[in-house]
């Protein structure tokens, strides 16, 4: 079977490599994962365990250790499988687990935007998860091995996996300087994307190959000889370049092939940085280099720690060559990058303190790196999150990344996404669960937003948001939804006391409107309007200025308004407009007073303050008495036909000191679905001391429901009292 025999082939590799290490935990993976796939098969129709073990090869190659292995193995399990990550974790422990699923989660990123953003955003999340860099390497073997075998899928899906990979995964080899990796993901995509440059492109390459392979062939004898005259130890080594890497070079330079002058070369590998140049000395004194082909990378190493001289010099017979000398050690950082520091090390096991030096001083490198990029959009300088773990980075469920500081919550999730989701906004869920706003973000959190059309947002949201873009969103939401009501209350206070004081507003003359509006410093009637609801002036003084004949200086004789209104108007409440509509929540301008804490039902009087909007007192507040001295500011109001709300009601209770008590106080509220926000008891000293006091804060819908809560409470044997405080 070939699976069995891909997998001998793994672990005849990895035992050449490690002789002594136990090779159990590589077989167990295989046969977990083995298990799992069984039944699958890949596009091309072999086994789909194919693919696990050809990528564990590579990682194989690359001399990973047994935990990248693993990985290597289990990688697709969680994605493809009913195997849970918790299961993963048992068995193979948790470094396993944390590598699997990081993989896991890179492959539901949405990376088809070739947006630059979308890019950047998806290359923070890469870092983020760069917390085992295990992750990345089996994550490329894996795309490696998915481009070689692209053959086997639709044309579309060919060119959208070749872009993809083009545009991502070859420049995060790059970056971590994994040459041959990404050299072998480049020429993979352009053949993909571009087949016919791409043939072309190597077949004509091939042809200079062959018309120069025995000039070649000599030349490097030739190196290879003065080299060991000269006492420096080398191999010499030809080499072809990468078909992309050509074409980049003749499109970027706009040059003919000729004067591809690195196309051919020869690569001195010798045994210390000295020598390095003692050979480039040996070349230059043969042939003639060309001027300004001179490049030392050794001492100024490229940002992905790419160690090399190159030199292109003049051959016989007018042939140009490029010449590359390095040591094994810069030639095994070249082609392998972050990975040959990540190797297996013969008697390590697991993570060491090491390994922590490895990453740190990788770390530290990527900050020296950082400092030598100068274009700020580069990829480099998105690294800072890694080393200030400032910000989270969350997804929406079509994997789209959000990158948000931290401790930011749904909200200013939901505004990253739009504004309009932002204040539509009335629920989150994370990871599939509901979570409150005020919830705190985790990195890789998955977050979808429950929306409700219509809905506004709350003040209370400014406390709990991270992001000023969310902040300054809100405040405007509030800001106008207040002005416009402001404008409403303001109009139907000003029409009403004009009906009131029998003044005719529709025969005032705009102009005159307009004037007295600016006399009170706004520039057009609806600025007045929104004073008055605002509650800066009173409508009988703005009314006095327009009709100083009708309206009476002082508010000598207050009538009340309910006659007058039935009088002017015809009687309707509806045609009168004048009705406030009350939500049971506070709302923004017309809020209930704290004072008598009115709930649904109960009869009620708006008063219009002095800039706080309109308050809502119950009719039978004392407060209401002492206010209504300034009638004209007195307002109708009426509970909207709303009936989902909730009414904080705080109540005393005084009972016989018995068991059971609370029990029985307690089911009531539970049978008529009432929550109690809170609850005290204690003994009552006063009455002899057999008396308690319980004291609830329950959460009532109207005022019949309170009626038949009290009602019942009265009705508990020992109950002697109960009393509905403010
Ligand atoms: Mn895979």
């Amino acid at each position: 079977m070939p699976v069995d025999q891909l997998y001998s082939e793994l672990e005849a590799k990895v035992r050449a490599l490690r002789p002594q290490d136990d090779l159990a935990p590589l077989h167990d993976a295989y046969v977990f994962a083995a298990e799992y796939h069984k039944t699958q098969t890949r596009d091309s129709g072999e086994p789909y365990m194919v693919h696990p073990l050809t990528v564990t090869l590579i990682l194989a190659d690359m001399q990973m250790d047994m935990i990248c292995l693993q990985t290597g193995l289990l990688h697709d399990v969680v994605e493809d499988t009913s195997v849970s990550l918790e299961e993963i974790r048992k068995r193979f422990g948790p470094e396993v687990a944390r590598c699997v699923d990081g993989v896991t989660k890179l492959s539901k990123l949405n990376l088809n935007s070739r947006e630059e953003r979308q890019a950047e955003s998806m290359r923070k999340m890469l870092l983020a998860m760069v917390t085992d860099i295990r992750v990345i390497i089996v994550k490329l073997a894996d795309r490696l091995h998915n481009m070689r075998t692209l053959g086997s899928v639709s044309r579309e899906r060919q060119e959208r996996i070749a872009q993809e990979t083009l545009d991502i995964y070859a420049p995060i080899a790059h970056r971590l300087g994994m040459g041959k990796i990404r050299g072998e993901l480049e020429d993979l995509a352009f053949m993909h994307l571009e087949p016919e440059a791409y043939s072309e492109l190597v077949r004509e390459t091939e042809n200079r190959r062959q018309a120069n392979e025995e000039s070649l062939q000599q030349i490097r004898h030739d190196i290879q000889l003065k080299l060991s005259r000269e006492g420096i130890p080398a191999r010499v080594e030809g080499r072809l370049k990468r078909a992309y890497s050509v074409y980049q070079k003749l499109k970027r330079q706009k040059i003919a092939m000729d004067q591809v002058y690195d196309l051919l070369a020869l690569r001195i590998i010798t045994d210390s940085v000295k020598n390095c140049y003692a050979a480039l000395g040996v070349i230059h004194n043969e042939w003639h280099p060309i001027p300004g082909r001179i490049k030392d990378f050794i001492a100024i190493p490229r940002p992905n720690l790419y160690q090399s001289l190159h030199t292109s010099v003049m051959g016989p017979g007018g042939l140009a060559f490029e010449v590359q000398i390095r040591t094994e050690e810069m030639h095994r950082i070249a082609e392998e990058g972050i990975a040959a520091h990540w190797k297996y090390k013969e008697g390590r096991k697991g993570a060491s303190a090491a390994e922590d030096d490895q990453r740190m001083a990788w770390l530290r490198q990527l900050v020296e790196w950082q400092k030598e990029i100068r274009d700020p959009g580069e990829f480099m300088s998105t690294l800072n999150m890694d080393l200030y773990p400032e910000e989270v980075y969350t997804f929406t469920p079509l994997g789209r990344v959000i990158v948000l500081p931290r401790d930011a919550t749904p909200i200013d999730f939901a505004y990253a996404i739009h504004s309009d989701v932002g204040s539509t906004c009335v629920g989150a869920k994370a990871n599939g669960r509901i979570v409150p706003l005020k919830y705190n973000l985790k990195n890789g959190d998955v977050v979808e937003i429950l929306t409700q059309a219509g809905h506004l947002p709350s003040k209370d949201w400014l406390a709990l948001v991270k992001t000023s873009r969310a902040r300054n969103k809100i405040k405007h939401d509030i800001n106008a939804t207040e002005r416009e009501k402001a404008i409403d209350i303001g109009q139907k206070y000003l029409e009403r006391e004009a009906r009131r004081l029998g003044v005719a507003l529709s025969r005032i003359s705009k102009a005159d409107l307009e004037r007295v509006a600016s006399d009170y410093g706004c520039s057009k009637m609806e600025d007045l309007h929104a004073a008055l609801g605002y509650g800066k002036y009173s409508a009988r003084q703005v009314l006095q200025k327009l009709a100083p004949e009708l309206v009476p200086e002082t508010v000598s004789e207050p009538e009340p308004a309910k006659p007058h209104q039935a009088a002017l108007g015809d009687g309707s409440k509806e045609n009168g407009d004048l009705v406030i509509k009350v939500k049971g929540i506070d709302d923004l301008l017309v809020y209930r007073a704290k004072c008598c804490n009115p709930i649904r039902g109960e009869s009620i009087v708006g008063y219009v303050t002095r800039g706080k909007g309109i308050a809502v007192h119950s009719t039978h507040c004392s407060n209401v008495q002492n206010l209504m001295y300034e009638v004209e500011r007195k307002i109708e109001v009426e509970w909207a036909r709303s009936a989902s709300e909730q009414f904080p009601v705080k109540m005393v209770i005084y009972t016989d000191d018995r068991p059971g008590m609370l029990n029985q106080l307690t089911s009531i509220l539970f049978a008529e679905s009432s929550n109690i926000r809170s609850l005290e008891a204690r003994a009552d000293e006063k009455h002899n001391g057999d008396g308690a006091i319980v004291e609830m804060t329950v959460e009532i819908k109207d005022k019949r429901q309170l009626e038949k809560v009290t009602g019942a409470i009265r009705r508990i044997p020992g109950v002697r009292d109960i009393e509905r405080v403010q």
